[in-house]
């Protein structure tokens, strides 16, 4: 990178649109990925942050500037911020890139997406109807949409910028106010965009965000008597913890919780476009995607032969640090990388065998998190590998003998997010979409964590409730059924 981000001080917490230190007096220090070194620090957030940021909320909600604009208006700021954010696109792609580890590139297409969030919301804000619902005569019966509160946002670190658009901009579309609380490993995003958000003229106490530990600053807002709703996207675990307590306060949640997403390949399919889906979906974020495409399912009798296309693929494939700005990245934190290595063991253990990997790039520094690129094949169908999130570019490669063998290979793991279908038999790409059980499914053709416009989410494991296009919306507003008795 020609001019690196600079370690800078712990900004705070940001509530109001002002920067105030945490009550903890508390900071974490980030570490850049690509080197495995401390070049930032945040503020640790704590429950006393977190009720300063959820009062802020709900008082712009109920006092302030914020609940007071017209639809119009908070479509104007949101397609505002989308243009503040295309004019700081580079230095908030180098921030995301040392933050995250990501290459530039990936780094530059996380910044085009939350600016497209923004802007998609931005217009979308306006436009959410409801109905006119014929009922008894002598009654006119209407449905609204108003927003659900103060709404909540536990966000992960493999896409910080990316997320923070992917939530934040239609909840706000829908009128509500907005606690963010992102992830410790990154952040630096989020906490610049909420800046940005203020210098773009958001009303006061419309975004908060309070950086800090999940188990306290995020225990402590997901169980706040103060929301009405919590949007989440982590590990299936945590969305557990989540979950119950928005039981407990009796609110609605999202989670979106992660896969191990299956791209089914028929003997028909076009080997070229397929062989570099399959390569791209798995290494794209350095496979910390939840919609990675982590399985590739193969029909027996090409089997040999699809290998052998897609192999010198995935044998060119380099990691390497974010200026190198190669196919990927180090993976995010040194926890995760013997996370991932513990797994590749037992993965051997259990009889897997490496059918190809790709490389880390020489010069690429020692103390970076990076791991090998790898296919493994003889994954037996109800190992760990073959069924668990290895949230690595790690890819688990396995045949199938029969199009019903192939869905029922595709619905044996508990998660339930994407998957794709590579066949010129139209017909048969049509049967098998229907059957997979996931929230989305491409037929030939596969876009881990793409387009704004797409309803996304998952069934199962996966999490419920939808993300990104309209659908987004209505998750995010409380349907109100008015009945108005006029004889
Ligand atoms: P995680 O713990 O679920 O983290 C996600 C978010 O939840 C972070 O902001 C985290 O904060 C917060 N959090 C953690 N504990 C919490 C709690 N008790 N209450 C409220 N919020 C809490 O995920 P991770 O540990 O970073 O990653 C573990 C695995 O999760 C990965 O290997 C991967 O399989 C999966 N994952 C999936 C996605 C996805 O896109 N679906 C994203 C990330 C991870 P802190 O990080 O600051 O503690
Ligand atoms: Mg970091």
């Amino acid at each position: 990178m020609n001019s690196p981000v600079k370690s800078q001080p712990a900004q705070g917490v940001f509530i109001n649109n002002r920067w105030h230190p945490s009550r903890s007096g508390r900071t974490l220090a980030m570490i850049a990925p690509a080197e495995g070194e401390p070049f930032a620090a945040i503020a640790a957030g704590n429950a006393e942050d977190v009720d300063l940021a959820v009062a802020a909320a709900r008082k712009a909600l109920e006092e302030g500037a914020w609940g007071k604009l017209a639809a119009f208006e908070r479509g104007r700021l949101l397609t505002r911020l989308a243009r503040l954010i295309d004019d700081h696109a580079e230095a908030l792609a180098r921030l995301e890139a040392r933050d995250t580890g990501k290459p530039m590139k990936q780094a530059r297409a996380d910044i085009v997406a939350v600016s497209r969030y923004f802007e998609y919301y931005g217009g979308a804000a306006d436009k959410v109807h409801g109905d006119t619902i014929p009922f008894l005569n002598g009654y006119l019966v209407n449905t609204l949409y108003e927003p659900l509160g103060v709404t909540a946002h536990i966000i992960p670190w493999n896409y910080p910028a990316q997320m923070f658009g992917r939530t934040v901009a239609p909840a706000l579309a829908m009128g509500n106010a907005t606690v963010i609380k992102p992830a410790e490993e990154a952040c630096l995003v989020p906490l610049r965009l909420a800046e940005l958000a203020a210098e773009a003229g958001f009303p006061e106490g419309a975004i908060n965000v309070v950086p800090g530990l999940g188990e306290e600053a995020g225990a402590a807002l997901s169980s706040h008597r103060g929301i009405d709703f919590v949007s989440f996207t982590g590990s299936p675990e945590v969305g557990t913890l989540i979950q119950t307590a928005a039981a407990r306060n009796h609110i609605g949640c999202t989670l979106e919780l992660g896969g191990k997403s299956p791209q089914i390949v028929f003997a028909d399919a076009d080997f070229d476009a397929a062989t570099t889906s399959v390569a791209a979906a798995i290494v794209q974020n350095a496979g910390q995607t939840c919609s990675a495409g982590s399985r590739v399912l193969i029909e027996r009798k090409v089997w040999d032969r699809f290998l052998a296309d897609l192999k010198p693929k995935f044998e060119k494939i380099r990691a390497g640090t974010p200026e190198m700005d190669l196919d990927l990245g180090p993976v995010i934190s040194a926890g995760q990388k013997s996370r991932i290595e513990a797994m590749l063991k037992r993965a051997e253990a259990a009889g897997a065998k490496v059918l190809a990997t790709g490389a880390i790039a020489p010069g690429a520094p020692a103390g970076g998190f990076f791991v090998h690129p790898t296919i493994y094949h003889h994954v037996a169908p109800t190992s760990e590998l073959a069924c668990e999130e290895v949230f690595g570019p790690v890819l688990a490669a396995m045949p199938f003998d029969s199009e019903e063998e192939a869905v029922a290979l595709a619905n044996s793991t508990d998660y339930g997010l994407v998957a794709g279908v590579w066949s010129t038999d139209g017909a048969r790409a049509i049967r098998v979409a229907r059957k997979v059980r996931v929230g989305q499914v491409f037929v030939n053709g596969y876009g881990a964590g793409g387009g704004i416009e797409l309803p996304f989410g998952g069934m199962k494991k996966s999490g419920h409730g939808r993300e990104k296009g309209f659908e987004a919306l209505y998750e995010f507003g409380a349907l109100k059924t008015m009945i108005v008795r006029h004889n």
